[in-house]
């Protein structure tokens, strides 16, 4: 299992394992997709491998123990918004943070979705977070602190989850979606430093088919009044998917903008970089400038629109004046 954009953490509870500092309560607070379960199950393991030297090594009983999700000392409380941990199954849990650990030195208990948890079912857990045996560590991930009570909140490490930069989620794609290689670079620069979001994106076919139908159309705007029509039958065939079709509108119109004005410009579409470079000096700086307002503003109304067809088709009239504007044209 290899964790991606997480080094400051494990660096971390590695100097915390070798100094023998480790607490009893981490809450791991971060987005949904940001890699928290995994995060918690590669420390977990860790905690738990044989090796001193580089753990988790992945080949120790332990880590082949972690790895098949059969290591006793390891417990993975299965919570979420569908089954929520509710008191019951808390009491039973804080008893068996009372039982020793059967192989090894800790225990570790991972709770998921800690913004699920009611305050009864976290005021059942606040006796093993307040009076934990030596030999636990919890786990608690969270999308957001503030759904933890203060008590449980004052008993804690809490601890932000970073999310991945641009370089790591590209590596993530190209390891896990060969397939999706050659879209690697703009995949991980849409998925906003989420790696979940990243695998998403990667899964999704349609994805990258509406951003093709969309580049392969956009250079029409430069050309002839009928233009406009070529891009508004995809932004009708892509109606259900608007947000996301004008996230591809503006990621092109910031890629113009950054090409008009720096020779070194990273680009988020960098595999489209020839017609994005074709469309930049057919239009003016402030075109580009205004597209791209113009398609920001569209997005924050959505759904205003009566009459689809009509409302798309003076977004793309005002883009298209804005190409032919040569009056201000640099
Ligand atoms: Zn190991």
């Amino acid at each position: 299992m290899k964790l991606y954009g997480k080094d400051i953490l494990t660096a971390y509870f590695k100097t915390a394992l070798r100094k023998h500092t480790l607490g009893h309560l981490y809450i791991f607070e971060g987005a949904v997709g940001m890699g928290k379960k995994t995060l918690c199950r590669h420390l977990a393991g860790m905690i738990q491998c044989e090796s001193t030297d580089s753990p988790p090594c992945g080949t120790c009983s332990a880590c082949v123990k972690t790895q098949s999700g059969n290591h006793p000392d390891i417990v993975f409380v299965e919570a979420d918004a569908k089954n929520p941990l509710n008191v019951e199954r808390a009491r039973s849990l804080v008893a068996d943070m009372y039982v020793k650990p059967f192989l090894s030195e800790r225990k570790i208990i991972i709770i998921p979705n800690g913004e699920t948890l009611s305050p009864a079912v976290q005021n059942t857990l606040l006796k093993a977070f307040e009076e934990p045996p030596s030999y636990i560590t919890i786990f608690l991930t969270a999308t957001n602190r503030d759904a933890l009570l203060k008590t449980v909140l004052s008993r804690a490490i809490v601890l932000q989850l970073p999310g991945c930069s641009t370089g790591e989620l590209a590596a993530y794609i190209r390891e896990n979606f060969p397939g999706r290689a050659a879209d690697a670079s703009f995949l991980a620069g849409s998925a906003g430093g989420s790696i979940g979001k990243a695998r998403f994106l990667a899964e999704d076919e349609g994805y990258l088919a509406m951003r093709s139908a969309l580049f392969s159309v956009l250079p029409r705007l430069t050309a002839s009044r009928s233009g406009i029509y070529a891009v508004r039958k995809c932004f009708e065939e892509y109606k259900d998917a608007l947000p996301q079709l004008l996230s591809f509108f503006s990621s092109w119109m910031r890629d113009c903008i950054f090409l008009q004005i720096s020779d070194d410009a990273v680009l988020l579409n960098q595999d489209v970089h020839s017609a994005l470079s074709e469309f930049a000096f057919s239009v003016s700086p402030e075109a580009a400038v205004r597209c791209h307002e113009a398609a920001v503003s569209l997005a924050s109304s959505l759904g205003k629109g009566s009459n689809y067809t009509l409302w798309i088709t003076d977004f793309l009239t005002e883009c298209w004046r804005y190409c032919h504007d040569t009056n201000r044209r640099c």
